[in-house]
């Protein structure tokens, strides 16, 4: 049931945008929260630790999915999903059998594969590329360095070795193409906790540039893209999303901008830089540190973090925790808490007890990062709403009712914007309510 009109693309159009390519622009007036677009998924992919608890197919959340008979390993809502996803389930259903506890392609090799055949099954334009073609993707080809070349080999030779016995191949070159455009096009798909849910293809919604200052969030309906506005959209003005996490100072967003996109910005958070200096917020003490000392800090913070996100992979909850808690004391002693790096920490930190179940280790942090996220974040974002939300929850399940009702409307009111008033995720919040 949508009580929103189908949106039309005919108060948008594609232009050339000045210095960025192509790009998208309002033809008429948006107000804040109103739906521009929506886009169906050209192809998605579930992450293999999502089976079970949403449906391979839609995405659905739900209980009680019943069990491909084949493999024992995808999950559907009921045959009607199970139907639809059989011409992309089938590329892996037999190979998981085959391959057993050896079956690991990436997600982004499981997509490509889903990109490869549906191109087979569907050369024709489809309803997810009204603007921009999936043909048409930008790959950046010339920009690829070494080390982003070697990687795409691996994807190729896994696709070869996880998916010859379906398909039949393009040439390298082409495959090449086809996976650096993948990296720089496709998009993942999280839910309302930003929980990695899967990644897919949304040609429409890929023609849109980066701001980090954004006039729309994307957010998802199962394997449905809806672009809304966050700001006032005037005519005439360009559609800009954002690409990255806003939560870092202007260097390091455009550090990640540049390695993964082969650009940087240059919108107006950009070139003024004026959130900067509360992002790196420095302790105020009787003897303040030295530029150098605070250099040297930041250097630690980025090799931490960038550490971490490697420790993840083979470390137990204790060690990242203890990695959280030791970075922590070591930044603190010059950085405020609302720097964004102690911030960064104090989200892993808060990560690892959710996973560990410790629910009030978790709260603590959580609560240390709201109010400076409100202010280093643009005022509707999704990162900003998750975190009211897993406080909500948090408040909710230590039987804190008050405060579990007030973080849980501090989220409805961003989603209410950003994902539109009669999205599932806001009806089972608003029931959660209730409940309690
Ligand atoms: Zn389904
Ligand atoms: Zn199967
Ligand atoms: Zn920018």
């Amino acid at each position: 049931m949508r009580s929103e009109a189908a949106p039309q693309p005919g108060g948008l159009e594609r232009f050339a945008s000045p210095g960025k390519g192509r790009g998208l622009r309002a033809r008429r007036r948006y107000a804040v929260g109103e739906l521009l677009f929506d886009c169906p998924a050209y192809t998605a992919v579930l992450a293999v630790g999502e089976r079970g608890s949403h449906c391979d197919g839609c995405f659905a959340r739900k209980e009680g999915l019943s069990k491909c008979g084949r493999c024992k390993q995808a999950f559907y809502c009921d045959v009607e999903c199970q139907k639809e996803d059989w011409p992309m389930h089938k590329l892996e259903c037999s190979a998981m059998c085959a391959f057993g506890q050896n079956w690991n392609p990436s997600e982004t090799v499981r997509l490509t594969a889903r990109i490869l055949a549906k191109q087979k099954t569907h050369p024709e334009k489809t309803q997810s590329e009204k603007l921009l073609a999936v043909k048409e993707f930008e790959s950046h080809l010339d920009k690829l360095d070494n080390e982003k070349r070697e990687l795409i080999q691996n994807d190729i030779a896994a696709l070869h070795h996880f998916y010859s016995k379906h398909m039949e191949f393009p040439d390298n070159a082409a495959l090449v193409v086809l996976f650096a455009q993948v990296n720089c096009n496709g998009f993942t798909i999280e839910d309302e906790e930003l929980s990695h849910l899967g990644s897919a293809i949304f040609p429409d919604v890929a023609l849109m540039n980066h701001s980090c200052c954004p006039n729309v969030i994307v957010t998802y309906k199962g394997t449905l893209a809806e672009v809304r506005a966050v700001r006032e959209i005037e005519p005439g003005e360009e559609v800009f999303t954002s690409y990255i996490d806003l939560l870092y100072p202007t260097e390091d967003r455009n550090e990640r901008l540049k390695d993964s996109y082969f650009f940087s910005c240059d919108c107006r958070e950009c070139t003024t830089k004026e959130k900067d200096e509360e992002k790196l917020k420095i302790r105020k003490l009787n003897d303040p540190p030295s530029a150098e000392t605070v250099r040297d800090m930041i250097k630690y913070a980025r090799n931490v973090i960038e550490g971490f996100r490697r420790a993840k992979h083979y470390k137990s909850p204790s060690e990242l925790l203890e990695i959280c808690e030791l970075s922590l004391d070591k930044m603190g002693a010059v950085f405020e808490d609302s720097n964004v790096y102690m911030l960064h920490m104090m989200y892993q930190a808060m990560g690892v007890c959710l996973y560990m179940q410790d629910w009030e280790g978790a709260l603590r942090y959580g609560q240390k990062i709201i109010r400076p996220y409100s202010q280093h974040y643009p005022a509707y974002s999704l990162n900003v709403a998750s975190m009211w939300l897993k406080l909500g929850r948090l408040h909710m399940a230590l039987e804190n009712r008050p405060a579990g009702v007030k973080a849980l409307k501090r989220a409805i009111a961003i989603m209410e914007v950003a994902h539109g008033k009669d999205h599932p995720y806001i009806s089972e919040i608003k029931k959660e309510l209730e409940d309690h």
